[in-house]
């Protein structure tokens, strides 16, 4: 499978988190050897009311949780959004070695996030995955489709859908 498929089924799983109440960003997490998707995550922090509940955390928890096991080096990371902080960080300490995203964090609503962070490709190089290596991370794949699930967020959370 391509780096489209599987950010296809990140994309499915944006959708299913949208029709679920949450915001369309999704994850999914892929077994590099083999190609299999062993977990997803959708953005669910307006329905549970948690914070971390980003989709690219909820989609680490899910695969540790069914692993049994805290580290998914042999695992890959699809995410329709650029992750932000938190998210990046929790894929260095689940030791995730490469993480591809969708849309760029400038592609949608500039008003979602805090604009200074330095963008995740630059600072890849520099997450620790515990071991001395760093994590790649490469954006741009599907990206016009991946902005186009965030697009009018802002215009629908306004008015409460
Ligand atoms: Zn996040």
């Amino acid at each position: 499978m391509t780096h489209d498929a599987f950010m296809r089924q990140a994309i499915t799983t944006a959708q299913a988190a949208q029709k679920d109440g949450g915001v369309a960003i999704g994850a999914v997490l892929v077994h590099a050897a083999t190609g299999k998707v062993v977990a997803t995550g959708e953005s669910l922090v307006g329905i549970t009311k948690d914070p971390t509940s980003h989709a690219e955390i909820n989609c680490i928890r899910t695969a540790s949780k069914q692993l049994h096991t805290d580290d998914l080096y042999d695992y890959t990371l699809y995410c329709t959004l650029e992750p932000c902080s938190m998210c990046l960080g929790a894929a260095a300490w689940a030791r995730i070695p490469h993480v591809y995203f969708g849309a760029y964090r400038k592609d949608v609503d500039a008003s979602l996030f805090d604009t200074d962070t330095p963008n995740d490709e630059a600072r890849a190089p520099h997450m620790n995955l515990r071991e001395a290596t760093s994590m790649q991370v490469q954006g741009g794949i599907l990206e016009h489709e991946c902005a186009s699930l965030l697009a009018g967020y802002h215009d629908r959370a306004k008015h409460g859908a």
